[in-house]
């Protein structure tokens, strides 16, 4: 049976490793905190009492954790000292591009395949095995990690070498945070202009401003029922989730040379709301912040 070590259970994770195991591959599941082992317990997996074990014989080492730090460090101390040598590393979190090269090399350096596979879509995605992943790998290693994601996506799609997975996903979430900010701001433009709401997205929904952030995740409450919108902005994609991937974009940018001046603003605008107090609403709750509806925390 093919033997999955899963290192990071929260709210992605946890979803994600319960999908391997019920693949029917044995997972052997760490995490630092113990509520989280537990609930792996309680849905078929085995939980190690550290890293370093649960890499031990395991076929395919995934991980799925906050921030590049955490990554590099797990790499150094626990994955490369423990998992076998024909191991597959695959590294699902979203982290900047220079850590996902750097572990990626010294896990070549060391004989290992290994790959940077970061995710579209949130929790329940990663609970519905519906997520898109964008990979970064060598060509002749896609094949394999394509077969060991298959349990948790939709989609998976080889972006290019090391880095290319991270690289993709911070561009596309930059996109997405200056998107969301344009139909904001349309709409509150819309709304002083004396325009009705919804008769301003029957419009634009079918004109050339059509978008994503539009017509599927609508920041004005009513034109897309399913949308954070008309839930009091709960549940959807983190405001401070979308300001974490705008600053990592906004360093890319800079070692890259790259000019974002809409980056760097959106930036700003998700520093603002989430210094405010709203880091955990939906970032479509920006509409709100630009309308001046949104009370702000000034400390
Ligand atoms: P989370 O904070 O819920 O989970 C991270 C988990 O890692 C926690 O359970 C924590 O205890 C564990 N952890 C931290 N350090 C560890 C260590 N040294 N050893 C073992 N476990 C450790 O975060 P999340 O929402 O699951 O996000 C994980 C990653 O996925 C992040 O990089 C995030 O940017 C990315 N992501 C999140 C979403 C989302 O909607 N939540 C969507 C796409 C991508």
């Amino acid at each position: 049976m093919t033997r999955v070590a899963f290192i990071g259970l929260g709210n992605m994770g946890s979803g994600m490793a319960a999908n391997q195991a019920k693949a029917g591959r044995e997972v052997v599941a760490f995490d630092l905190s113990a509520d989280a082992l537990k609930r792996a317990k309680d849905q078929g997996m085995t939980p190690a009492t550290s890293a370093g074990e649960a890499c031990k014989d395991a076929d395919i080492v995934i991980t799925m954790l906050p921030a590049g730090q955490h990554v590099r460090e797990i790499y150094l101390q626990a994955i490369l000292p423990n998992a076998p040598k024909d191991a597959l590393l695959i590294d699902c979190s979203t982290i900047d591009v220079d850590s996902a090269r750097t572990v990626a090399r010294d896990a070549s350096m060391q004989g290992f395949r290994a790959g940077d596979a970061p995710v579209s879509g949130g929790a329940a995605a990663a609970q519905g095995g519906s997520l898109t992943f964008m990979v970064g790998c060598r060509e002749q290693d896609f094949a394999e990690i394509e077969e060991a994601l298959k349990p948790m996506a939709k989609a998976i799609i080889r972006a290019g070498d090391s880095g290319a997975g991270q690289a993709a996903k911070i561009c596309n979430n930059m996109l997405l945070g200056i998107s969301m900010i344009a139909t904001s701001e349309a709409f509150a433009l819309a709304e002083a202009l004396g325009l009705d709401a919804q008769r301003f997205f029957d419009i634009s929904s079918k004109a050339s401003g059509q978008c994503w952030s539009m017509t599927s995740y609508c920041p004005w409450p009513g034109p897309v029922p399913a949308a954070p919108s008309n839930r009091n902005y709960e549940g959807g994609f983190a405001a401070a989730m979308m300001l974490k991937d705008l600053k990592l974009a906004q360093d890319a940018a800079e070692v890259a040379g790259a000019p974002t001046p809409l980056g760097g603003a959106a930036e700003a605008l998700y520093g603002e709301l989430v210094r405010g107090g709203h880091g955990g609403k939906d970032f479509s709750i920006i509409l709100q912040m630009l309308r001046g509806t949104l009370a702000l925390n000034r400390e």
